[in-house]
């Protein structure tokens, strides 16, 4: 039923790319339904149509390399992982090295700029992002923005295996522990639709998020209430642990449609994991929702 639905999915993306479509945009886990992409395949269909590839890798730096995998272009949101804090808004574009004669990366809107981009060589395309994104959209980061920012890259690799080493472990005790009518959702557990691709591709971890379906509004609030460590709040990536009520927040100004289309239910919260010592973080949200503290030891009730 999975490989169907799968198949289909990705003829359906093929039968797109026939009609000349000129960019593709892909998240490499989707945020926050955390379906995983096919990335091997989509990346191969992109190659065969010509298409330009930009994979968004703000969910998993490092542990994903979309430029090894064949994508064009990776952008990243460094207000997540990057900076593991939400102090300083900024994003980051990475290029491939580029063939200057590939007809994808050229417009017709833009041809006085061809002669530029094409003697940029490998740094063709960040020509384009520069004197066509920055000028035209004007972005720019600010000195101290970027202070912060590169104070958080520094202890990147530190941050992104703790944190994927605790994901897995707290959805798998929280999948089996809290009250069955409560649904936890990580491609890591046996029963997730995603397990197949989150071993092909995602062997490290797939990020700081799992979600928590609380069926209804009013329960999801119940239990945010009572969350003592985890922080109410938009970001994912941070140092913290954050939890969020999806549908009433970001998704709030989303009509019924759209949001059952992006996997948005009444009761869904979005927990984004922190540094902190993952059976606190376990213990915080099995006390939230069940009033006890069971005062798990991880490591003696996973294995
Ligand atoms: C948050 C987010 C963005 C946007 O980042 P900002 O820093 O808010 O502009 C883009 N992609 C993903 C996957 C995100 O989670």
């Amino acid at each position: 039923m999975v490989c169907k639905k799968r198949a289909k999915a990705i003829k359906s993306i093929e039968d797109r790319l026939k009609s000349n479509i000129k960019i593709v945009l892909l998240e490499s886990v989707g945020n926050p339904g955390l379906r995983l992409p096919d990335i091997k395949k989509i990346t191969d269909l992109c190659k065969k149509y010509e298409t330009l590839l930009v994979i968004d890798n703000t969910t998993t730096p490092i542990l994903v390399q979309p430029l090894n995998l064949g994508a064009d272009i990776v952008v990243h949101s460094s207000t997540k992982n990057m900076s593991g804090h939400s102090a300083a808004l900024g994003g980051v574009a990475v290029f491939r090295r580029v063939n200057e004669t590939n007809e994808k990366l050229l417009n017709h809107k833009y041809e006085d700029l061809h002669s530029i981009i094409e003697k940029a060589g490998k740094k063709s395309l960040i020509v384009i992002c520069k004197k066509r994104a920055l000028r035209d959209i004007g972005m720019s980061a600010n000195a101290f923005g970027s202070f912060l920012t590169l104070l958080g890259l520094e202890t990147l690799g530190l941050k992104i295996r703790r944190v994927n080493e605790s994901v897995a472990k707290i959805a798998k005790v929280l999948d089996k522990k809290l009250p069955k009518h409560i649904v936890v959702n990580h491609p890591s557990l046996a029963k997730s639709i995603d397990l197949e691709n989150y071993n092909k591709f995602f062997k490290n971890g797939c990020g700081p998020i799992f979600t928590i379906d609380a069926q209804t509004q009013k329960s999801a609030f119940e239990l945010l209430d009572n969350l003592l460590l985890a922080t109410q709040t938009a970001n994912i990536g941070d140092n913290r642990t954050l939890a969020l009520h999806m549908k009433s927040t970001i998704y709030r100004d989303f009509d019924e449609k759209s949001r059952k289309f992006l996997g948005i239910a009444d009761g869904l919260i979005r927990v984004s994991v922190g540094l902190e010592d993952p059976q606190d973080i376990t213990n915080d949200f099995l006390k939230a929702t069940t009033g006890e503290s069971y005062a798990l030891k991880l490591t003696d009730d996973i294995i």
